[in-house]
């Protein structure tokens, strides 16, 4: 199936600005960017390489033979340095780096301008090839810039296809259309060069036309240690918006974006602490009639204005009731006595007070002293625990709706040819394997408090991977995929977030096991973040807690993002590996100890591994010294899960 090659390669492309002015402030560079920005929008092009250069031959030169020769991009674009001025040296400069001239496309440079002004006659194009790169100069203004682009942007895509040795992009074949990076790829040392000075990315992936004999047989991406990915995790995970959230189960898991202060006194009457009378302190021990009766809930009568209650009266009070308001003490039931009992029996009728001494206020909380109006009861980055307890605050001091960070929505998405919904009821053929990721991930995400959104699954081919991510990344802030990012002929899944969807690959590989293929990218342009995840499923779910997670806490407003990491004590030996290795434990608590017992084989194919897991023992990785750790040591180990009692 061609379906790959329906949507013609990107054509990459080097944008070099030469100017003594816009190399000493950039931000005077207008055609530079303005050049990246035409070719952008055409979604043909790739502008991988930016750099300004002063009028001088040497940044010159080295620039356009290293975009040439080690990047091997399809174009360069030079802008300015072409005019009569002493320092105007462009094209001194790069025509003795081209291998041929392509005096046509000068031609036609000049004719476009000529037809605006006569002047443009004295401007000075130069424009060849160098190896399979085509090198064009443009004047230094903007308006020249686009005029000049214009007038060839029709006829580059048939040159640069020429120059591959390939049919014009009209065809479907695109075989070895990006051989310079083939090139650079076998050879294992695909270094990155970040000699953009606009941030833009180097695109590492090897080229999706390349045949399966052509793939790298190196991972083009350096491996980097797992703290500086969970820091290149941190740093792209932005808060998302701010939304208002009514006072209920919808906020738990939330975190504010406000200061909330109460709008309520508690309590707002004074209340009584105890079930008792209610009585003036300063009448003291003694035998009085009991009053009216004041249950908890009965304070409609509130308004009982003072000295309606005489002086040789105390009122009958339960807890939480509202002590009438020339009442300054409440006396508990336990120190009285209960004196007569009304003609029915069934009233109290006159009660003794024992209590020697009485203070005012005793038993008594004033309005307002719980929590008082104005009260800061939640801060800006405190979240609504699932323990539920700043749910009670907030609805206690009369808060019904906050200001929180909209949780992140989360996609899972399975990829493989092989992988068949656990829910087909028809027999597996051979090699199909049950989802499995999918529903463990879409668990973990809706346990953690966000909000999951199946993805189902895809096969491996470019087209439809490439239809789905964009439509998936429509619908979630963050995208989670599993498979497809190892070095198989099927993994196209690095290639196709670089080359077909705008995605800026942050990192490729990680030195871990399991997980080494684990994949972060983000696109800039929709602030999307997505995790592409190694198909194997331990190595799914341990990446999914040790990088996904945290990011998603960070994005929802957490300050503590991290995972929870306590010592344990290992209760067997365990070997090391040349990796760090994160081994899957079951962690409890015995006496006041912490104890990890190893959920079995730790092969990242081996499901079971996760099965009653709550830990993952972060084992150091094997040095000439130590080589494994013996039963009983203290290791350290990330809690993914709650703890529980006894082993
Ligand atoms: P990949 O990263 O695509 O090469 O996949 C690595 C291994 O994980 C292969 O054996 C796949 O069959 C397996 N695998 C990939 N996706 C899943 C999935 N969703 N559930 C279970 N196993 C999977
Ligand atoms: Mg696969």
């Amino acid at each position: 199936m061609a379906a790959e090659n329906d949507t013609p390669s990107m054509y990459t492309v080097g944008i070099l600005t030469v100017s003594d002015t816009s190399s000493i402030d950039a931000t005077k560079d207008k055609s530079g960017p303005l050049l990246a920005e035409l070719l952008t929008e055409t979604r043909q092009y790739n502008v991988r390489q930016t750099a300004i250069v002063p009028d001088e031959p040497t940044p010159i030169k080295k620039t356009v033979e290293h975009w040439c020769d080690t990047m091997g991009v399809d174009l360069v674009l030079i802008t300015g340095g072409t005019g009569f001025s002493p320092r105007d040296q462009t094209p001194e400069a790069v025509t003795p780096l081209l291998d041929r001239l392509t005096p046509g496309i000068t031609h036609v440079l000049l004719a476009s301008s000529v037809a605006v002004t006569p002047f443009a006659a004295l401007s000075r194009p130069v424009t060849g090839i160098r190896k399979k790169t085509l090198v064009i100069s443009f004047p230094g203004s903007p308006k020249a810039c686009k005029e000049n682009l214009m007038a060839i942007l029709n006829i580059l895509p048939h040159g640069m296809d020429l120059l591959k040795d390939q049919p014009p992009s009209s065809s479907k074949k695109h075989s070895g259309h990006h051989h310079g990076h083939h090139h650079h790829h076998h050879k294992g040392h695909a270094c990155v060069h970040r000699s953009d000075t606009h941030g833009q990315h180097e695109s590492r992936s090897v080229s999706l036309d390349a045949p399966v004999s052509q793939r790298a047989r190196t991972s083009p991406y350096p491996i980097i240690p797992v703290d500086e990915a969970e820091k290149l995790v941190a740093d792209n995970a932005h808060l998302t918006d701010i939304v208002s959230v009514r006072v209920s189960q919808q906020l738990l898991g939330h975190v504010l974006a406000e200061d909330v202060e109460a709008v309520e006194a508690v309590p707002g009457y004074r209340a009584s602490i105890v079930d008792g009378y209610a009585v003036r302190a300063s009448q003291g021990p003694g035998i009085y009639t009991v009053g009216s009766v004041s249950l908890a809930s009965d304070n409609d009568d509130s308004s009982s204005s003072s000295s309606r209650i005489p002086h040789d009266h105390i009122v009958r009070i339960a807890t939480g009731g509202m002590v009438p308001a020339e009442m300054d003490a409440v006396v508990m039931v336990e120190d009285t006595r209960l004196v007569e009992v009304s003609e029915d029996g069934k009233e109290e009728k006159r009660v003794e007070i024992l209590a020697k001494s009485i203070t005012s206020g005793e038993n008594i909380r004033e309005i307002g002293s719980d929590c008082d109006i104005g009260t800061v009861v939640g801060y800006k980055g405190q979240n609504i625990s699932l323990v539920g307890g700043e749910l009670g605050v907030l609805a206690s001091v009369g808060i019904r709706q906050v200001q929180v960070y909209r949780k992140p929505r989360v996609g899972v998405l399975s990829t493989g040819n092989e992988v068949v919904d656990h829910v087909s009821t028809a027999q597996l053929k051979q090699g199909e394997i049950r989802d499995t990721n999918r529903i463990t991930l879409l668990g973990a995400i809706k346990t953690a408090g966000f909000e999951a959104i199946d993805l189902g699954i895809i096969k491996d081919k470019v087209h439809d991977i490439e239809s789905r991510l964009r439509e998936a990344l429509e619908q979630v802030d963050v995208l989670i995929t599993t498979g497809g990012v190892s070095m198989g002929e099927a993994d196209f899944m690095k290639p196709v977030l670089e080359q077909k969807i705008g995605a800026k690959i942050h990192f490729g590989r990680v030195k871990m096991k399991p997980g080494k293929p684990t994949t972060f990218a983000t696109r800039d342009s929709d602030n999307k973040l997505i995790f592409a995840l190694p198909g194997n499923p331990a190595s799914a779910i341990v990446t999914f807690y040790l990088f996904v997670l945290p990011g998603l806490r960070k994005m929802a407003g957490y300050a503590q993002h991290e995972n929870p990491v306590i010592p344990v004590e290992i209760t067997d030996d365990v070997s090391l590996d040349p990796r760090p290795e994160y081994h899957r434990v079951r962690v409890s608590i015995v006496g006041n100890r912490f104890i990890a017992g190893s959920t079995g084989g730790q092969r990242s194919s081996r499901m079971l591994s996760l099965r009653q897991a709550n830990g993952l023992l972060k084992l150091p990785a094997w040095t000439e010294g130590k080589q494994k750790l013996a039963k009983g040591e203290t290791v350290p180990c990330v809690l993914i899960g709650p703890l529980n009692p006894s082993a």
